[in-house]
C-alpha cells in the first residue's frame, strides 16, 4: 500500500495530500508546545479533543455563514479541509486584556478591553511570531487592502460566534488567533478560516470561578491540561461526561 504524501509538519499538527485534488487531510498531534516550542510536552489525548472542539467551531461558522476550511472530520484525529494558501499572518482578536496585551501595555490581565482589538502577527517562528501594523502587511505585500478589510470582518464575525457560544456554556472567551487562508475559484479567490481553532488557540476562563481551561494551563503550569479541555468539551456537549458508576447499596 502506497505512504500518503505528508505536506507539512507542525508543532501540534500535520497535513497530509488528502483524498481528492484540493483537499487536505488535518491530523491533530498530542504534541503541546509554547514559548515558541522552549517548552514541550506530550499530552495524551489532547489531539483528540482538539479535533472534536475544531470541527464543532468550523461546523458552527460554516453553517452561520462564515466560510472556512473545514469539510468534514475523518476520525479520531484527523479532519477534511480543503487546501488553502496560508496568509502568512496571526489574526488575534481580544475581548479581555491577557497575555501579551497584558505585558506590553500595563494592562492588569482579565480587564474588559473597550472594544474588541484586532492584532496582527507576521508568522514567522525564526522571528517569534513578531506583532506588525497594517503599514508592514501593505508595504510587504502580505495582504492587499481589500483582504485586509474581508480579515476584519471574518474575525469579528469568528470572534461574536465564539463568544456567544463560550458565553451559553459559562466560559469567558478572554482573546483567541485564526489563520486566514485563500482559496482559488477561477478568477475570484475567497479568504476562509483555516488551520484550527481550538483551546490551544483560545483563552477560554471559567465565568464564575475564572478557572483557566484554555493553553495556559500548559503555559503557566496550572494543572492537568486535558481535564481543562475536556471540560470545555464536555460544557459544549461534543464529548459525553464520563459515567460515575455508583456504588450498589446491598441490603
Ligand atoms: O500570547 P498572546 O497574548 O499574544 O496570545 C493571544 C491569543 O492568541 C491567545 O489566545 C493565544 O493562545 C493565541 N496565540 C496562538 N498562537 C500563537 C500566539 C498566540 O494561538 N503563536
Amino acid at each position: 500500500m502506497a505512504r500518503r504524501k505528508k505536506i507539512y509538519e507542525g508543532k501540534a499538527k500535520i497535513l497530509y495530500e488528502g483524498p481528492e485534488p484540493g483537499t487536505l487531510v488535518q491530523y491533530f498531534k498530542d504534541d503541546a508546545t509554547a514559548f515558541n516550542a522552549k517548552k514541550k510536552d506530550v499530552i495524551d489525548g489532547k489531539g483528540v479533543l482538539n479535533n472534536r472542539l475544531c470541527e464543532y467551531f468550523m461546523t458552527g461558522l460554516n453553517n452561520i455563514g462564515v466560510p472556512t476550511h473545514f469539510i468534514r472530520r475523518l476520525n479520531m484525529r484527523e479532519q477534511l479541509v480543503r487546501a488553502c494558501e496560508i496568509v502568512p499572518l496571526e489574526v488575534i482578536v481580544r475581548n479581555f486584556a491577557a497575555g501579551s496585551l497584558s505585558e506590553r501595555l500595563g494592562i492588569e490581565e482579565g480587564t474588559q478591553l473597550p472594544r474588541p482589538i484586532v492584532e496582527y502577527c507576521y508568522k514567522d517562528d525564526a522571528l517569534g511570531d513578531p506583532l506588525v501594523t497594517e503599514e508592514h502587511i501593505a508595504a510587504f505585500g502580505w495582504a492587499s487592502a481589500q483582504d485586509m478589510d474581508d480579515i476584519l470582518s471574518l474575525a469579528l464575525r469568528v470572534n461574536d460566534f465564539l463568544a456567544g457560544v463560550m458565553y451559553g456554556v459559562g466560559i469567558k472567551l478572554i482573546d483567541f488567533k485564526i489563520e486566514i487562508g485563500r482559496i482559488y475559484e477561477g478568477d475570484f479567490q475567497r479568504l476562509v478560516v483555516a488551520d484550527e481553532i481550538s483551546p490551544d488557540s483560545c483563552r477560554l476562563w471559567d465565568i464564575e470561578s475564572g478557572r483557566k481551561l484554555d493553553k495556559d494551563v500548559f503555559r503557566r503550569d496550572l494543572g492537568n491540561l486535558s481535564d481543562a479541555y475536556s471540560e470545555v468539551a464536555h460544557r459544549l456537549g461534543v464529548l459525553p461526561r464520563a459515567q460515575v458508576t455508583k456504588p450498589k447499596l446491598i441490603n
